[in-house]
């Protein structure tokens, strides 16, 4: 009958169509009223292609079009998308995110859409899998083969040779001698058939009853948040694994968040074997089309499990059953673009909406998640022993003072020896210093002249495998000049402090025969490479390995059974309330990683001040006693968790322009808000990428509604200039 009333309608009157809310995955917070032609049925959550401007776009419909925009002045929905609607719990979220960081909420609807593409149909592929008889030669790395192969699951030629870190040659060896064959499999969606019962251990009797506790939360279903704690190595991964598995069986999903890409191997692997099957892997560098397998897998509700960076927490799962924050104390889960959101805090909300338990994990927890546990918002549950009675790494802090290194070096004699025993005993050790490059200085000896960056405030610092003066913040890199650009004496150009390269030639001239590897961001790059390095570090292939914050975390290193930190004081010099917190936190974490093994483990932390509260805590295991002061000292000052804090970064190419605006916004505060507003004044780092940044900070009570202060506030306030950036940030990790 439609048909019918399309055609005798007149064409110059308007048809009485039904009209949807759109919201498009761009830079924008309002959503747009299209009509709905008759033959096309769009409930809320649809994917439909739309006319924005002269081009046609994909969004999502939101809700019923606004009634009051007449229907004459409609553009139409062009078609609906053959892609599975996006649910009412992920539209809340992202209505709820898009509020509380004040981000457009077309931007958190692109976060969410990032992988909503038909992957199209598969074809056979090629896999390859172990036949079980033996090769006619072991080598080191085949052996890594067929142990990776022997969990049956059928792995793409370069997947497996990526997952056993050897070359696709070493594959086609393993084929050759029989010990491999090649099959032809239908890929199945990304994540299924997983079994949770396959890989299940013999849990500890604390394991267990933490393991019992979270599976009742699966059950329950009352979406409450838990928060374990237990010493690198007391087997909180293996607990987890048991909450994951509960929500396998009743038939939900699971999330398994980390902080960065290069803790998301080792997971991926214990997933695998757990439940015998490769969970989905979600971050920055997947290929767009796994990322449509796993976005549609995830929507189906076939993709059982994701193991993913930040990001994977807007994914749109049919049924999540337990979300899990692993390293929850890590600043990698801060996104310092809008939107800028804590993927921690933001899991805890959509574990709500999802009726989902979320269970954050770490051995060195974040204040603020300590403080909600203390207060019974979170239930805390405690793993205080290393599984199967292995013991705490020993630290002994070594006095700078009463024992220097000699001039020009950063390796102290204490150290060096016990790094020389360590190493003749057949035994790995690790150097942290947390700072890339060769040098954080460089300066001429003749003139005094610095080398500074041209876009922002901060020095450069050396990068000598590359031959560069870098900037850290914005990237600026220039070539290491052979003179002064100031005075144009040559030679007398000085690096000024270490870096870990710098460490690396000390090492190199100090334990010449030792087999070295330095494991720093700039210089290991790709999750590959990064994979290849870890895998040669568990094997023993390296004795000495010198590295930056990525070797922190999450990395099991078997013979690693000496951890010294060059610089335990380097980043406590800041006036960063949370300096204390994230020094303890690093500090822990490596040395944390000695004696994971079969012997026991030392750390050594050099320092100029043993007595500070963080290296007390470090030698005495004692990060309750840390913790306690350094929650009074919060809650006397008010700062978060006690208090609330957002800032507003005012930033323009103009300085006077960026004062002018930030001084114009701060009177504009209305006098009766509930809040205290500081400032302006300069932001940490008053110039980045070319911009003059000034700062607003403002300080509310625990129960102020700050988003909805500001976003008022802000609605009131003098517009700004086309020249100025305003970048808020509510719940800032640095302040
Ligand atoms: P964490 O996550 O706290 O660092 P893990 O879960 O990685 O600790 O456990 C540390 C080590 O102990 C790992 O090698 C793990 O396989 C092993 N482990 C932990 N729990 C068990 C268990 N119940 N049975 C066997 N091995 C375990
Ligand atoms: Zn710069």
């Amino acid at each position: 009958g439609s048909d019918f009333l399309r055609l005798s309608a007149a064409p110059d009157l308007p048809m009485p169509a039904e009209s949807v809310e759109v919201l498009l995955p761009v830079a924008l917070d309002r959503s747009f009223t299209y009509s709905l032609p008759e033959d096309i049925i769009a409930p809320p959550g649809s994917f439909v292609e739309v006319p924005l401007g002269p081009r046609a776009v994909a969004g999502v419909v939101w809700g019923p079009g606004d009634p009051e925009v007449p229907a004459g002045k409609l553009k139409a929905v062009r078609q609906k998308l053959e892609l599975p609607p996006l649910g009412d719990e992920l539209r809340a979220f992202v209505d709820w995110v898009a509020r509380y960081t004040l981000a457009p909420r077309g931007m958190v609807l692109r976060i969410a859409v990032r992988g909503a593409r038909n992957p199209g149909d598969e074809t056979p592929r090629s896999a390859v899998i172990a036949t079980g008889s033996a090769p006619g030669r072991a080598t080191p790395a085949r052996t890594r083969v067929l142990a990776t192969a022997s969990d049956g699951v059928p792995r793409s030629k370069s997947d497996l040779a990526r997952a056993a870190a050897v070359s696709p040659g070493v594959i086609d060896g393993l084929v050759a001698d029989g010990a491999l064959r090649i099959v032809e499999v239908i890929a199945e969606p990304i994540g299924s058939g997983l079994q949770p019962d396959l890989g299940r251990p013999e849990l500890s009797e604390a394991q267990a009853d933490i393991a019992a506790l979270l599976q009742a939360a699966v059950r329950d279903r009352t979406g409450s948040t838990h928060l374990v704690e237990g010493v690198t190595g007391s087997g909180k991964t293996e607990v987890y694994l048991e909450a994951v598995a509960e929500a396998l069986r009743t038939g939900r999903q699971a999330l398994i968040l980390l902080p960065e890409i290069a803790l998301t191997q080792a997971v991926l692997d214990r997933v695998t074997r757990r439940f015998g099957g490769a969970p989905g892997e979600w971050h920055s560098t997947v290929s767009a089309k796994r990322r449509a397998r796993i976005w549609t897998g995830t929507a189906s509700g076939e993709t059982r499990i994701v193991v993913g960076a930040r990001s994977a927490l807007f994914l749109p799962f049919r049924d999540l059953g337990i979300i899990v924050v692993d390293e929850e104390h890590d600043a990698g889960f801060k996104q310092e673009d809008v939107p800028v959101y804590h993927a921690r805090d933001m899991a805890v909300v959509r574990g709500k909406l999802a009726e989902a338990p979320v269970v954050l994990v770490s051995a060195t927890p974040s204040l603020e998640s300590r403080v909600n546990a203390d207060a019974g918002r979170y239930r805390h549950h405690l793993l205080p022993e290393r599984f199967g009675g292995r013991t705490m790494p020993e630290i002994e802090l070594l006095d700078l003072r009463a024992d220097p290194p000699p001039p020009g070096r950063w390796i102290a004699p204490r150290l060096e020896e016990q790094v020389r025993d360590t190493l003749a005993r057949g035994e790995q050790a690790l150097l942290f210093l947390n700072r890339r490059g060769f040098a954080p200085l460089t300066l001429c000896r003749a003139c005094g002249h610095r080398f500074a960056c041209p876009n922002c405030s901060a020095w450069l610092v050396e990068h000598r495998f590359r031959r560069q003066l870098a900037c850290h913040h914005c990237g600026h890199h220039e070539p290491v000049p052979p003179a002064c650009p100031k005075c144009s004496t040559t030679d007398k150009l000085a690096a000024v402090g270490p870096g870990v390269e710098r460490i690396r030639d000390e090492a190199a001239a100090l334990f010449p025969e030792a087999r070295l590897a330095v494991l720093s961001s700039d210089l290991v790059i790709g999750a590959d490479s990064i994979r290849a390095e870890l895998k040669a570090v568990e094997d023993h292939a390296v004795d000495l390995v010198i590295g930056t914050q990525l070797v922190t975390k999450g990395h099991n290193f078997p013979h690693l059974t000496l951890v010294g930190v060059v610089d335990g004081d380097l980043g406590l010099g800041t006036s960063d309330p949370r300096a204390a917190e994230r020094t303890f936190q690093l500090l822990e974490q490596v040395t944390g990683r000695a004696g994971r093994g079969a012997i026991a483990g030392r750390g050594i932390v050099q320092t100029t001040d043993p007595l500070h509260p963080v290296m007390q805590a470090l030698k005495n295991h004692d990060a309750a006693a840390f913790y306690a002061a350094e929650i009074d000292a919060r809650a006397d000052a008010m700062l978060p968790p006690f208090g609330r804090l957002a800032s507003l970064v005012v930033s323009a190419p103009v300085r006077n322009d960026a004062e002018a605006y930030a001084r114009a916004l701060a009177q504009s505060f209305p006098a009766s808000a509930p809040a205290r507003l500081l400032g302006p004044a300069e932001a940490p780092i008053s110039l980045l990428r070319g911009r003059h940044r000034f700062r607003l900070l403002l300080r509310a009570d625990r129960t102020v509604d700050v988003p909805g202060l500001i976003r008022a506030w802000l609605a009131e306030a003098p517009r700004a200039p086309a020249s100025i950036g305003l970048h808020t940030d509510v719940d800032p990790v640095s302040f």
